[in-house]
Order: structure tokens, then sequence, then C-alpha cells
């Protein structure tokens, strides 16, 4: 039951303004119902044999059998962890490991999610050789670029779907095609892609796949890894039977349970609010780009997700703004969430060719489900506000 602290919380919640859902998701209230259900009613080990963990185990079935239905995976496929960022290392390693003898070297490309990126970065100390693709303007990749990278060594890929930050959709069949061409695994992080996009495992001919629950509105701290059966696989953890020795460890049942529901849902109205955000998202560019000279968009006006939309306001510090825009009840991020508190400008945005200045001057907005008509105006005529403050702050004159 909701005391009364609670219920004056969540009002004042009603008066901010989120956009900020490709940091995370409000949690729907039916996959919270089905996550309270595995905590007070339905708590059992998913592992134990009695009736608590066969009670426990048919949430966890029930999850793995709509997500592989939603991606068209088999259930056997699918392998549940900790979040996008784990089953990020998982692919990567446990592949790269596996392949060791084959070859050691290894495509990304640089404007992948720190998860990748980092792990990476952790395979080149071991001796691996990793191509970082360069993406051009649009941000996205291109497969001539991709296709001149390979190598006789090259063992695996690993390419997003839809990158955080600006948005852009990746051509990940055209990618995959060359890989397969030349018997190269192919690993996509589609943590950005699942919230809008109709994904077809099989169909992609995909060896490996990252989704995260919360960012489709299921509690944080899960997410699944997909992998094709008979892909070459050493995972890196150790310690249990769970998940196939893939992931071992108590699984999150909650997490688990609460993603099932989050992914039924958005099997359902997926294409209804993705039509719906796309209005809402062309509606603030439009307007803010209106209202604000010297403004750019960073990443691809076509081939991109509803939700996301990225500009740079020229001669406006990005912090400064976002600090602004909370103190008047508006939630964005410079980029992903990993940079915030960090100095450094975005990785990704200097990757398509932004200065280190206009990365610095660039903001995020990622709408949602829950994102209403009426707070875009409001954002557009705030933001537009505080660029002309800091602008003039900043006493630069546009000598146009
Ligand atoms: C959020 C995100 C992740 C990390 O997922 P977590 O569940 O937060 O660990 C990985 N990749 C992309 C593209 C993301 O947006």
């Amino acid at each position: 039951m909701l005391n009364q602290n609670a219920l004056k919380e969540m009002e004042t919640r009603k008066n901010r303004i989120y956009l900020d859902y490709a940091a995370s998701t409000p949690v729907l209230p039916e996959a919270a119902k089905e996550a309270q259900l595995v905590m007070l009613s339905d708590f059992g080990n998913p592992s134990s044999l009695h009736q608590e963990g066969q009670r426990a185990r048919a949430y966890r079935e029930k999850t793995r059998q709509l997500l592989a239905q939603a991606i068209g995976a088999n259930p056997d496929e699918l392998f549940f962890t900790s979040g996008g960022t784990e089953s990020d290392h998982l692919a990567v390693l446990g592949i790269a490991h596996a392949l060791k003898s084959r070859g050691n070297h290894i495509i990304t490309s640089s404007i992948e999610h720190s998860a990748v990126f980092e792990i990476c970065q952790i395979l080149e100390e071991e001796g691996f050789q990793i191509t970082y693709l360069p993406v051009p303007s649009t941000g996205i990749i291109e497969p001539e670029v991709f296709q001149k990278a390979i190598k006789k060594e090259t063992i695996l890929a690993s390419i997003m779907m839809v990158n955080n930050e600006i948005g852009t959709i990746q051509p990940i069949q055209e990618l995959v095609q060359i890989a397969k061409n030349r018997s190269i695994y192919f690993h996509t992080d589609a943590v950005q892609a699942f919230p809008y996009l109709a994904i077809n495992v099989k169909e992609l001919q995909i060896d490996a796949l990252t989704v995260s629950a919360h960012k489709i509105y299921a509690p944080k701290g899960t997410g699944a890894l997909y992998l094709k059966r008979g892909t070459p696989f050493k995972s890196p953890a150790a310690g249990g039977e769970q998940e196939r020795k893939v992931r071992p460890g108590t699984e999150n049942m909650p997490g688990i349970a609460g993603f099932g529901k989050a992914i039924e849902l958005l099997m359902r109205d997926r294409d209804k609010d993705a039509q719906k955000i796309s209005h809402l998202r062309n509606q603030l560019e439009d307007s803010l780009l209106k209202k604000i000279d010297h403004t750019l968009l960073n990443g691809d006006i076509k081939k991109r997700v509803p939700g996301i939309l990225n500009l740079t306001f020229q001669h406006a510090d990005g912090e400064s703004l976002l600090i602004h825009l909370d103190l008047e009840g508006i939630s964005c991020s410079t980029g992903s969430a990993c940079a915030a508190g960090a100095p450094d400008p975005s990785r990704v945005l200097t990757a398509i060719g932004r200065t280190p200045e206009e990365a610095k001057n660039s903001i995020r907005f990622s709408l949602g489900k829950f994102t209403h008509p009426e707070e875009i105006e409001v954002v557009s005529k705030t933001v537009s506000l505080f660029v002309q403050k800091l602008r003039s702050a900043s006493a630069v004159s546009f000598s146009a």
C-alpha cells in the first residue's frame, strides 16, 4: 500500500518533464506487479526442486518464452544476465576467448556503448587486435569500410544496432552478410533498438545479441544475451549451473518477472508508441531548430529511432544547460549516462566529426511512452530561453 508520503512524492514528480528514456525508463505498473509477486509470494530459488522453486522457475521460463518470440529466437538460445553491460561483456569476451586459436582480430566501431568499447580495450591488453571503425557525420557505419577492415585473422565483429546517444540505426543486415561471407561471428548491442524496432535474429543471421530490461519499462539489473546454437563460447564466469553455465549465479527473479511482462506489453504497443513518439520528437526538433539559431542536428535525419534527439547548441555549454533545465524540472542528458559528471566531451560525437567544443555543447533529449504533447512546447521554450542566456553570458558575438 502506498502511504501519504509516497503519494506526495509521486505528485511532485508529476510536475517534472522526463526526457531521458535512453538512460532509463519508469517501470510499468503491470511489470512492477509481476516483480512484486516473485518477491512476496513466489519467492523460491528457481534452481530448487520443491514447489516454491518450481513456481519461480515458471516465471523465468515464461519470460524466456516471451523474449524468444519477440526476437525470433529459440528459448534455449537465451541467457539472463544483470543487464546490457554484462550481456555485451559475455558476448564479446566469451566468443573472442573461444576463438583465440583461430585468430586475434576483432572489428567494432568508434561509436559503441562503453560496455563494448571498454571490453575491447581489455582484449587489446590481452593481445587481441581491435579495429575501431571510423563513422561518418551521419553516424551510420559504411559497409564498404567494414569490408575493408576484415583480415584473415578476423574472428568477431561487434556493432550496435542503434546508437544510444544519437539514435542512428546501423545497416546490421548488410554488415552481417559481409561477416558471414568471411566466416566472422557477429554480435550486436540491440539495447536501444529493442524499444522501437522489430528484431528477428534468424532473419538477420546474427550470432549474438544484447537486450536490457530497464530500457523497455522493466526493472533495472536484468538483461539477456541471445547466443545462436553452436556459437563458440567460453564463459568468463564460473560458479554454478544457472543459465547453463553461461551466466552462473542465482537469477534476478523480480527483474526477470518484470521483464517478461514488459516484453508482452512492448509487443502489444511498440508500433503505436513508436508512431506517437516519432511525432513528438519531430515537433520538439522543429520547434528547437526554429527558435534557436546555430543549432546542429547530430546523426541522421532518416535512419534513426523515434525516441532520440541530439542537438548541438553552439556556444552554450551543455552541462550548464543541463543543470539549468534540471532546476526548471526538465531532465535530459549530455550523452551517455556513464559520461555524466565526467568533463570529457562525448566520444560518440567527436567520432562523427563534432569538435570537442561542439560535443560539449550538445544535449540528448530522449522521449518515451509517457511523453506528453503539452511537455514539448514547455521544453522548447525553456531550452530556448537558457541557450540565449548562456550565449549572452559567454559574450560570444555571432558574426554571421
Ligand atoms: C543502456 C545501454 C547499455 C547498458 O545496459 P545496462 O542494462 O544499463 O547495463 C548498453 N548498451 C546500450 C546501447 C545502452 O543504451
